[in-house]
């Protein structure tokens, strides 16, 4: 709003914090009965603050956006970045229109807002739902503290294909962790139901099947039947729903015919009805006006007839229900009783966030946030260091030892601070995380020399979060100088990968090998010495073979936040043990994605390793690294599996044991993993799928018994009758540190 040159006088009102909340329902009532079909067709138009994609025709779009606010016809407003813009822009509302409702801020609060956290991908490599709360909290924190109080986070959409650039924004390829993240997610933005003033909104998006873009092509067309949907895609969005998220995001894609944001059958009838769903549902970016592109609708009117009777709520910049919506009713093609019960949906979470008692949240300076930056860097750094998962180790590189004094640190991301920010950074400063180089030399004593060489540059030309990258580099002028700088030294660190702009929206990729000359860099740096620590920065699983098979030691540290370089050096030196598993699984080769160990048998029986006429000629049809796979600098050796019967009744449940010892020189964490698998079932069943998981920590030489209890819930699934249920049947548990090294055993569950 700052850049649509708008400017007030006045003072904010602050009548005290969340007294609104109570007997909502009812002022919610009294509100609507107020309200003209305009003024309730306006609390379902939502506009964009920062930057408008109208181009030269800006300057006209903002004086009509600025009339609207002041008219009362605008219910919500995204990415507005300020303290100031944000207290702008609802002055405009509450001095100027007949009712005062005050508007709702939404912004893309991804992976933290100014203190970055990894991405989400990445931060649910430490399979640590209190780390993946606590970022949240923080990141709502300093997110209200400039007014916005609203996040389109978590991003849930489960993801299989890593070329496909929003793997990164996701908990990868498994439904049960993604749920875990998905509540742990909601709990931290939004706290105890939005009673804490300090907590905002939080949006499970994109629903649905946006993960599941055919070919990993951005916003294509996704081909999933019922059975997938019900029982891979919507079980995190189910949590979050159950977690009391306050809202909703639908997708831009096609699923099975039907745009997300023409779906009735998902909004309405699964989100809303079956699920009792009381918020409110916001489109994503222009939805309802491309249900015109996909051929849908013929125009914005019709495209809002049908997205309103499907379910969708607000319209994100689509700029259709502000042209569509009074007319149809007045036409009687919609019910007015559609919108009010869409309206009805906004301001309840307008009162849960206690907008009408002050709708200048912070920006009053008496209740002015004192917000500890340096306390939230500092957890910054211990959640990055946990994300961290070590892929590879041996000839013992890992931990650096003291004795070890020349390092050379070779690699176009070795010195990058901007790139560990990520995509989807919010107010993270430009180059402001800690490089690895900057976080090895802050780790190192005076003893070490450290050199440095770039070798190669990652070859991006303007990089932005508008415009998709294309890597397209042959310059190998700095090879030589990093040959050279390897050549004198004892151990090498390698820091490859990808660009921050890479992944994140419209960055599908054919390839994701080692982007640019990498390869050649890394195969040049290894000739000359052998002793080298890959470290990995990426938003995607990479395909990475040649280094597994060749390099001695892999860490994979994704694009870990503001702390990056400080973690990984935590990581690398030993100071932390890592522990984080893999959310998704590593491609021996590109043409094997998607890939997740979740799959299901074919009819040819089923041999994971060897080629056989369902795998493939050329490559090994199994993961390289797979999903909840992770080293730690100790080892871990699992006992015999132990099961409390070996049946079970509906109501009943087993408690299956297992010893866990540490048998290695440290102390370290492992993340157990217990999967189950429905032998026979009235449909085809994952061969595996995870259903638990702890986080247990162990001395040298430490044993702990592990139990997890088996129950009915465990074993449901959406099934022949379209029913979530169980079946009667024999089952197979299995536990273990990843999912392809598991222990056995059955049960049978009688109903
Ligand atoms: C993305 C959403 C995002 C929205 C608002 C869209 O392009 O798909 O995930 O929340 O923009 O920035």
């Amino acid at each position: 709003l700052v850049a649509m040159g708008i400017t007030f006088s006045g003072t904010a009102q602050n009548t005290g914090i969340k007294s609104s909340i109570q007997n909502a329902e009812a002022k919610v009532d009294s509100v609507l009965a107020l309200m003209t079909l305009e003024e309730k067709v306006g609390q379902l138009v939502q506009y964009n603050g920062s930057w408008d994609l109208t181009g030269p025709a800006s300057e006209v779009g903002n004086k009509e956006k600025e009339e609207k606010l002041k008219k009362g016809l605008v219910g919500s407003m995204l990415n507005v970045l300020s303290i100031e813009a944000t207290t702008e822009a609802q002055k405009m509302v509450m001095e100027n229109s007949r009712l005062k409702i005050p508007l709702m801020f939404g912004y893309d609060v991804i992976h933290g807002y100014k203190t970055i956290f990894p991405v989400p991908l990445g931060e649910t490599a430490s399979w640590d739902m209190a780390a993946a709360e606590r970022s949240a909290q923080i990141a709502a924190l300093e997110s209200v503290a400039e007014g916005v109080n609203w996040t389109f986070s978590p991003m849930i959409d489960i993801s299989r294909d890593a070329r496909w650039g929003r793997i990164m924004e996701g908990s990868g390829e498994d439904p049960f962790l993604t749920s875990k993240v998905a509540v742990a997610k909601v709990k931290g933005y939004q706290g105890d139901d939005l009673s804490d003033p300090r907590t905002i909104a939080a949006t499970a998006k994109h629903f649905a099947g946006y993960g599941f873009a055919e070919a990993g092509r951005e916003y294509n067309t996704v081909h999933v039947g019922e059975n997938e949907l019900h029982n891979t895609i919507l079980p995190p969005f189910k949590a979050a729903a159950d977690a009391g998220v306050a809202t909703f995001m639908n997708s831009f894609n096609d699923l099975d015919g039907t745009p997300a944001t023409a779906s009735k059958m998902l909004q309405r009838e699964i989100l809303k009805e079956k699920w009792d769903f009381q918020g409110f549902v916001i489109t994503d970016w222009g939805t309802i006006a491309e249900l015109v592109t996909h051929g849908l609708a013929r125009d914005r009117k019709h495209a809002s007839e049908i997205a309103i009777k499907a379910g969708s709520d607000m319209d994100m910049e689509g700029r259709a229900y502000e042209v569509g919506l009074v007319e149809l009713v007045e036409e009687g093609k919609v019910e007015e009783a559609l919108i009010d019960d869409a309206v009805r949906r906004v301001l309840r979470v307008k009162f849960k966030l206690g907008l009408f008692d002050d709708p200048y949240l912070y920006s009053n300076p008496e209740t002015q946030l004192q917000i500890d930056y340096d306390q939230h860097l500092r957890e910054a750094r211990d959640i990055a260091k946990k994300s961290i998962v070590l892929l590879k180790n041996e000839k013992q590189l890992l931990p650096i030892k003291s004795s070890v004094k020349k390092i050379a640190v070779i690699g176009p991301l070795a010195n990058d601070k901007d790139s560990p920010i990520g995509n989807w950074r919010a107010q993270g400063e430009p180059n402001s995380a800690v490089s690895l180089l900057e976080g090895l030399k802050n780790a190192v004593g005076k003893d070490v020399k450290v050199t440095y060489a770039k070798g190669a540059d990652l070859g991006m030309g303007e990089r932005s979060f508008m415009k998709p990258l294309k890597i397209n580099t042959t310059d190998k002028s700095g090879f030589e100088e990093a040959v050279e700088k390897a050549k004198n030294a004892e151990l090498v660190i390698m820091a490859l990968g990808e660009d921050a702009f890479q992944t994140g929206e419209g960055r599908s990729q054919v390839n994701i090998d080692l982007p640019g000359v990498q390869q050649e860099l890394l195969e040049a740096v290894y000739k000359v010495n052998k002793n080298v620590i890959l470290v990995l920065f990426n938003g995607r699983p990479l395909e990475i073979t040649w280094a597994s098979e060749n390099i001695p030691a892999i860490v994979e540290a994704w694009l870990l936040g503001s702390e990056s370089g400080n973690a990984i050096a935590d990581v690398l030196f030993g100071k932390y043990n890592p522990s984080g598993k893999l959310p998704v699984s590593f491609p021996r080769a590109v043409g094997q994605e998607p890939l997740y160990y979740n799959q299901k048998n074919t009819g040819r029986p089923a041999n994971p390793v060897e080629v056989t006429y369902s795998g493939y000629q050329d490559v090994q049809k199994d993961a390289l690294y797979p999903f909840g796979f992770g080293l730690s600098y100790t080892t871990f050796e699992y006992g015999d599996l132990k099961l409390s019967s070996d049946e079970m009744d509906q109501n009943g449940e087993i408690i299956v044991s297992i010893a866990l010892t540490n048998t290695g020189e440290v102390a370290g964490k492992e993340v157990v993993q217990l999967y189950l698998r429905d032998m026979v079932a009235s449909t085809t069943r994952p061969i595996k799928e995870l259903k638990a998981f702890e986080m247990v920590e162990l001395n040298p030489g430490e044993t702990k018994e592990i139990s997890f209890n088996i129950t009915n819930e465990m074993l449901e699934f959406y099934n022949a009758d379209k029913k979530w249920t169980s079946e009667e049947g024999v089952f197979k548990i299995m536990v273990g540190g990843n999912s392809r090294d598991l222990q056995e055993a059955e049960f049978y569950l009688k109903k």
